[in-house]
């Protein structure tokens, strides 16, 4: 009889090990990609990047430690960033071609394809917050514009003026390239200091959910009513439990075409590839060669990170249960 309990208790808590290393708790953020050099950021601006960078993965992984849900550590990372105006996401939005801020969030839940996305929110303080009320309080997957800005305050989330979102720094990236027709930052003026800047996370819970989430405001210079890639599902976002969950900053125009996000998943999903080769593929093949400039996070759903991207520099880092938290600017090969 003993022995039999032995062997019993022996069993039971090696299939639990088993289950338990089915997948760790992570979270991978980013905070744009760009031309993002060492020459351009001065150490106290650096300090301040990374250290936004670290309070906004902790965010997000306390909530996981918790036992909460991976959309909830998602919305909490990304708060972090949308609150600070060292990102193009939130506070310090860029601007549009009219001088004025129109920004862009989606969200997605990898357990069942649920997602929800807001573009051209003009009011909203949170705009991923407004995604994730789409996506739970919704039958909609993308509001846009008044419409989004009303659902979101019906809801009960924080409105404000539009010139809250304004910054100096902001300001005078746009002063430079508002007299030319330009949206596209590829003009060498720019060359030296321009960063996408949009902010996004992944994060999977202690179910294997995984959740990923972008907030934008967008490509300076914009045209007033142009999306870009970070509300589509799909090319920005995009989660599936059975593969990964990946966010994405860069020129939007370029990830919608090449549906960069599912592109990446259906490459785990269907051709067995890891979320590292399927990544590399895309962002240092695929897009690089089509001149699409940006990069991406991600999990797998082992809840391993991964960074990629084509550009000389992005803000990113994670933190999973084997890791302390860790962050990186530059391009570090
Ligand atoms: N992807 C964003 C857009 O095109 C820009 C960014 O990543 O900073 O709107």
């Amino acid at each position: 009889m003993k022995s039999i309990l032995i062997t019993l208790t022996l069993l039971i808590t090696f299939v639990g090990n088993l289950m338990a290393k089915e997948h760790q708790l992570a979270i991978v953020i980013h905070g744009g990609a760009g031309t993002i050099v060492k020459q351009n950021l001065s150490d106290e601006k650096e300090a301040l990047i990374k250290a936004k960078l670290t309070e906004s993965i902790n965010a997000g992984y306390a909530v996981l430690q918790k036992g909460g849900d991976s959309t909830d550590a998602v919305i909490a990372a990304i708060n972090v960033l949308e609150n600070s105006p060292l990102f193009n996401a939130g506070v310090g939005a860029v601007y549009t071609k009219d001088g004025k801020h129109e920004l862009d969030a989606s969200i997605m839940r990898g357990s069942d394809l649920q997602a929800g996305a807001v573009a051209g929110v003009s009011h909203v303080k949170n705009p991923i917050n407004a995604a994730k009320e789409v996506m739970l309080h919704s039958p909609h997957v993308m509001l846009s514009n008044r419409g989004a800005d009303n659902f979101a305050k019906q809801h009960g989330l924080k409105t404000v003026d539009n010139n809250y979102f304004d910054t100096d720094y902001r300001y005078q990236q746009w002063q430079a390239i508002n007299h030319k027709n330009k949206v596209s930052l590829s003009e060498d003026l720019l060359k030296t200091d321009y960063k996408f800047g949009t902010v996004g996370a992944v994060a999977i819970d202690k179910n294997g959910t995984i959740s990923a989430g972008t907030s934008t405001g967008g490509m300076t210079n914009k045209a007033f009513g142009r999306i870009g890639d970070s509300p589509i599902i799909g090319a920005g976002t995009y989660a599936d439990n059975r593969s990964c969950g990946v966010s994405a900053t860069g020129h939007g125009e370029f990830f919608i075409r090449y549906a960069v996000a599912h592109d990446i998943c259906a490459r785990v999903l269907y051709k067995q590839q890891s979320l590292q080769h399927s990544a590399d593929v895309v962002i240092n093949h695929n897009l690089k060669q089509a001149g699409g400039d940006g990069g991406i996070v991600g999990l797998d759903k082992q809840g391993n990170p991964v960074m990629v991207f084509n550009t000389a520099g992005m803000y990113r880092g994670y933190k999973t249960e084997k890791s302390e938290t860790k962050v990186y600017i530059y391009n570090t090969k």
